[in-house]
């Protein structure tokens, strides 16, 4: 017979392995369930939405809700988005890895995460100080040695680095930020919810050729505030 103390230790020992399993099979589950069933198919971006912890990039009081197929408040008035939309706008800027692509709208860094699995070089801007701060070094942690976090307005970009072969904008914007379109190499693709904020908003492509701005628009979402305007910081 197993003495209890013995019992107790293994049980000990399982707990950790067991919870470990609990995420990845959640993050199974998302994956098929919220993304791929719903028309994502790039294979890389499938595997960087099993790979990244997503209960590692939210709150501890929300992280039983971590892999369910909705945005979650981060703190500071902000979300990270929702999987589905994470995916999907992965997708859009058919990503690859020799791309440098730049973010606007760190918050807690799950998009830079995804992103940074796949291409090269990620650059992602968040204006509100704490988040910017807190999601640089969870990245940093995680040992995503390929993201660069800045603090800042992201409307005026980060032209020390432009061109880039993407832009990623997960905060809604009136319009297009013209320094944005500028840093877009030719034939490159953004993507950015565009339109009033507190209202639907249309997410859109915006492809740059031969120096101009082809639009298509996407699908109705609803995105945090661009907000800023085109003050320098
Ligand atoms: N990319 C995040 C989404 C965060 S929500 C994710 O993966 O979940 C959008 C973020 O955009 C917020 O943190 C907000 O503070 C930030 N934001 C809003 N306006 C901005 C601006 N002008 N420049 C940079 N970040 C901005």
């Amino acid at each position: 017979m197993i003495q209890p103390v013995v019992a107790l230790l293994l049980l000990l020992l399982l707990i950790p392995i067991q919870e470990k399993d609990i995420y990845k099979e959640r993050r199974e589950e998302m994956v098929r369930k919220s993304i791929e069933r719903r028309g994502v198919d790039d294979k890389a971006v499938l595997k960087a939405m099993r790979t990244v912890k997503r209960h590692l990039f939210v709150p501890s009081s929300q992280v039983e809700a971590a892999y369910e197929d909705h945005p979650l408040p981060i703190g500071a008035g902000q979300t990270i988005s929702q999987p589905y939309m994470v995916a999907f706008m992965t997708e859009v800027i058919r990503p690859n890895p020799q791309m440098k692509v730049l973010e606007i709208g760190t918050g807690n860094g799950y998009q830079a995460a995804v992103l940074a699995e796949i291409v090269k070089e990620v650059y992602t801007i968040e204006i509100i100080p704490e988040l910017g701060q807190s999601a640089a070094k969870r990245l940093k942690t995680l040992g995503y040695d390929n993201v660069q976090v800045k603090v800042g307005n992201g409307y005026h970009g980060w032209p020390e680095h432009a061109p880039f072969d993407a832009i990623v904008v997960t905060a809604a914007a009136e319009a297009v930020p013209p320094p944005l379109l500028a840093q877009l190499k030719d034939g490159g693709r953004m993507v950015i919810p565009i339109g009033s904020t507190s209202q639907t908003q249309t997410l859109t492509l915006i492809e740059k050729k031969k120096g101009k701005a082809l639009t298509t628009k996407l699908m109705p979402v609803l995105f945090v505030p661009f907000t800023g305007g085109d003050k320098k910081e």
